[in-house]
């Protein structure tokens, strides 16, 4: 059909690393998991999925930081050209989530303002590893206001929710339609976390 078309809108991927940004982007983008670490890969990549939203295909360009993990430098060009980012820790990592803050400092320094912001604690399979508890996420993204949600790259336990629910707030933000009630992302979540409290949502 000719259906509305939202044209590739940036996310990227941020986030310590060994956090597992390049594996969830893999499981989202393949439907697997490959173990080991891809912290050998160069540069800064990206994939292109189509994500139906509705009648209508959402392109996100989804953009992997690898060796830019460290504070202020990953290209502020690329926060400024982002529509999306997904802030990932470790949920065995504590590290990585004190290093949420800074990332989130860097963020709101350089992102245009209007950028959607979802948190991720991500190997949420290594639950006896666990040093974050899930409590500790989601006070950390109210205080800021952001979605929150654990996910994992290796079983890929809400991997599409959280790029479904950017995709739905993406589109939500292109393409307005006065009649239809305005989408909340936040409680987007919330449902879909409630539906699937039965098989191990985390
Ligand atoms: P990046 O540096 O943020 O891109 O992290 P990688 O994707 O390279 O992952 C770092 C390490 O964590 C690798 O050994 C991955 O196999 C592992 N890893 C990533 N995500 C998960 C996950 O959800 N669960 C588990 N158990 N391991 C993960
Ligand atoms: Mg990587």
């Amino acid at each position: 059909g000719r259906g509305a078309h939202v044209r590739r809108p940036l996310t990227i991927l941020v986030g310590d690393s060994g956090v597992g940004k390049t594996s969830l982007l893999v499981q989202f983008d393949q439907g697997k998991f490959i173990p080991g670490s891809f912290s050998a890969t160069v540069g800064i990549g990206f994939t292109n999925k189509v994500v139906p939203v509705d009648n209508v295909k959402v392109k996100l360009q989804i953009w992997d930081t690898a060796g830019q993990e460290r504070f202020r430098s990953v290209t502020h060009a690329y926060y400024r050209d982002a529509h999306a980012l997904l802030l990932l820790y470790d949920i065995t990592s504590k590290s990585s989530f004190d290093n949420i803050r800074a990332w989130l400092t860097e963020i709101h320094e350089y992102a245009q303002s209007d950028v959607v912001i979802m948190l991720l604690g991500n190997k949420a399979d290594m639950n006896s590893d666990r040093t974050i508890r899930r409590e500790e996420g989601e006070r950390l993204a109210r205080e800021y206001s952001v979605p929150f949600m654990e996910t994992s790259a290796k079983t890929g336990v809400n991997v599409e929710l959280a790029f479904t629910a950017v995709a739905k707030e993406l589109k939500s933000r292109a393409i307005q339609h006065p009649s239809e009630p305005k989408f909340k992302i936040h409680e987007y979540i919330e449902a879909q976390k409630e539906k699937s409290s039965c098989c191990g949502f985390f």
